[in-house]
């Protein structure tokens, strides 16, 4: 019971961080330099490292950025490497089959 209810302000200590960081974080408005705002209404695409990210920099008070969880190059690179494997595989039950 108690580990319980230590796991439910576990989570409403999180609810409550992740609710405070998006206020102070902001809507994301971008000055234009002649004192009007532009506001961010999606999130952008950014790649660094050979990932693809999306979020917003340059926007307001911070920086905020995600990982896409569909981004194409992982994705490339999880085929490569499944291709490969399954390549090892193959090989290794050709080789059995000979035995
Ligand atoms: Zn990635």
């Amino acid at each position: 019971m108690v580990k319980r209810t230590k796991e439910i302000m576990k989570k409403i200590i999180l609810l409550v961080l992740a609710f405070t960081s998006l206020i102070m974080v902001g809507c994301g408005n971008i000055e234009n330099g002649d004192g009007t705002y532009r506001v961010a209404t999606s999130p952008n695409t950014y790649i660094i490292d050979s990932c693809e990210y999306i979020g917003y920099i340059g926007y307001g008070s911070g920086d905020i950025i995600a990982h896409k969880g569909n981004c194409r190059f992982c994705k490339e690179r999880d085929s490569i490497k499944w291709e490969k494997r399954k390549k090892e595989l193959e090989e290794l039950v050709t080789k059995l089959k000979e035995k």
